[in-house]
């Protein structure tokens, strides 16, 4: 790994701003302690590395508190490109375009002069100081660099709301300097709990459910239903797509997708009626069950939220658990459809989930469904559907790989 003084520049042949742009991260849950933030870190670090690949190789540096991700001959274009990429990563709470300078005063104020160059209105300064043994303490630092842009730019300094915030850094080797940055997701590094898989239609819920797990460190696998033979193959596309745009938050994403309207029509004919949603339901969750075993998945995501449509009660999604033994995640059930919009807008799926498609749902839905489903009916129902059927859909699941930016 290059030391400072193999990628700074000597005195006299420097650049602009002289030092190195990089990225400085900021991490999320800092609660965590001990074997835990280790394992946090190292994740962090791998999913950091994974992200960026297809942008450039990078150096993943782990510090108290926060990495800097650097990479050799870097310019400031590709360094905004991490930077921006780096904020789909679970576990990173900022992400800074920094400087990173040598450990002189001198080399901090000139990063700092170049970086408010062409600012107008009002600033403050505000160091830190990871390493105490720089000769200035932070309120010095603050004092001395904001004298130097005030006298060469006539800027005011306002400590209450400026207009332009300069951070200043001081680390283990090196110093930061930095003014802004991007907010990242928070939560905590995918994989970093396990493996899970999400039952994925494609609706507006399921998607905003997948991120909500995967922010919690879960690591997940997709199972989607079309109604095909009966349906066109227009929800494929939509739950590949989704998938696609959410693998930006852990990468690898796998998504299988099960041929559903057969076994559908066995669950009409063997007279389920007001029962047959959630007899669909309850069969998808049995499929996705085998499946998720297959997977070396622990648990099954569905967007189910508490009485959002008429079959979501409290009674029906007891019923549901009813028909799997692996724990099922609701991340959704507290919250309303406007909060999930919002969520869905910003993770950028609302789009791709209100595109037109046939729902493979519609075909089964009776005119009036049950609202409490009783579980004795329900598996008198399920005698009368063929005893394999699960199996076979697993079967019949076709893999795909839905590559971020691909
Ligand atoms: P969504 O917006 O996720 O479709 P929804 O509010 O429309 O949710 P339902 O259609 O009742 O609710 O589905 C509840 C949950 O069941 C979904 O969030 C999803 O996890 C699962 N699900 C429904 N349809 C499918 C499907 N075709 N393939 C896979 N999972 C499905
Ligand atoms: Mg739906």
């Amino acid at each position: 790994m290059p030391t400072l003084d193999t990628v700074t520049p000597a005195a006299g042949e420097r650049t602009p701003v002289d030092g190195e742009p990089c990225v400085l991260l900021k991490l999320g849950e800092v609660v965590l302690k001990g074997k835990n933030r280790e394992l946090f870190e190292r994740r962090l670090a791998d999913n950091v590395r994974t992200a960026v690949r297809p942008i450039a190789k990078v150096d993943v540096i782990r510090r108290h508190g926060v990495f800097i991700v650097r990479t050799k001959d870097a310019d400031v274009a590709t360094v905004d490109a991490l930077a921006e990429r780096i904020t789909d990563v679970m576990g990173i709470v900022w992400a800074h375009r920094a400087w990173r300078v040598g450990k002189d005063v001198e080399s901090v104020e000139r990063a700092a002069l170049e970086l408010m160059a062409g600012r107008t209105g009002t600033f403050a300064v505000r160091s830190r100081r990871r390493d105490k043994r720089f000769p200035l303490t932070s309120t010095e630092l603050d004092r001395q660099v904001g004298g130097k842009i005030n006298d060469k730019y006539g800027l005011k300094v306002q400590l209450k709301n400026p207009d332009t915030t300069l951070s200043i850094e001081v680390d283990r080797d090196e110093v930061f300097v930095f003014s802004g940055g991007l907010p990242g997701q928070g939560g905590l590094p995918a994989g970093m709990s396990g493996r899970a898989l999400v039952l994925m239609s494609g609706g507006i819920d399921s998607p905003v459910a997948a991120y909500r797990m995967m922010r919690r460190g879960l690591r997940v696998d997709y199972l989607h239903f079309s109604g095909m033979p009966f349906t066109g193959p227009e929800s494929i596309y939509k739950a590949y797509a989704l998938v696609r745009e959410l693998d930006k938050f852990q990468g690898g994403s796998r998504l299988f997708v099960v041929p559903f309207g057969k076994a559908q029509q066995q669950i009409k004919t063997s007279g389920a009626d007001r029962l047959a949603v959630i007899a669909q339901r309850r069969l998808m969750l049995r499929t996705g069950e085998l499946l998720a075993r297959r997977l070396k998945g622990t648990a099954l995501i569905t967007g189910d939220a508490l009485g959002q449509v008429s079959s979501q009660t409290l009674t029906n999604i007891t019923a549901l658990d009813d028909a799997v033994q692996l724990p099922i995640l609701r991340p959704l059930v507290g919250m309303d459809k406007v909060e999930i919009m919002d969520q869905a807008r910003r993770i950028r799926t609302l789009t791709i989930s209100e595109l037109p498609d046939e729902d493979c749902c519609t075909m089964l839905a009776p005119r009036r469904a049950e609202t409490k489903a009783k579980i004795d009916d329900l598996r008198q129902i399920e005698k009368r559907l063929d005893e394999e059927l699960a199996d076979q859909l697993v079967t019949s699941a076709q893999e795909h790989r839905p590559i971020y930016g691909a």
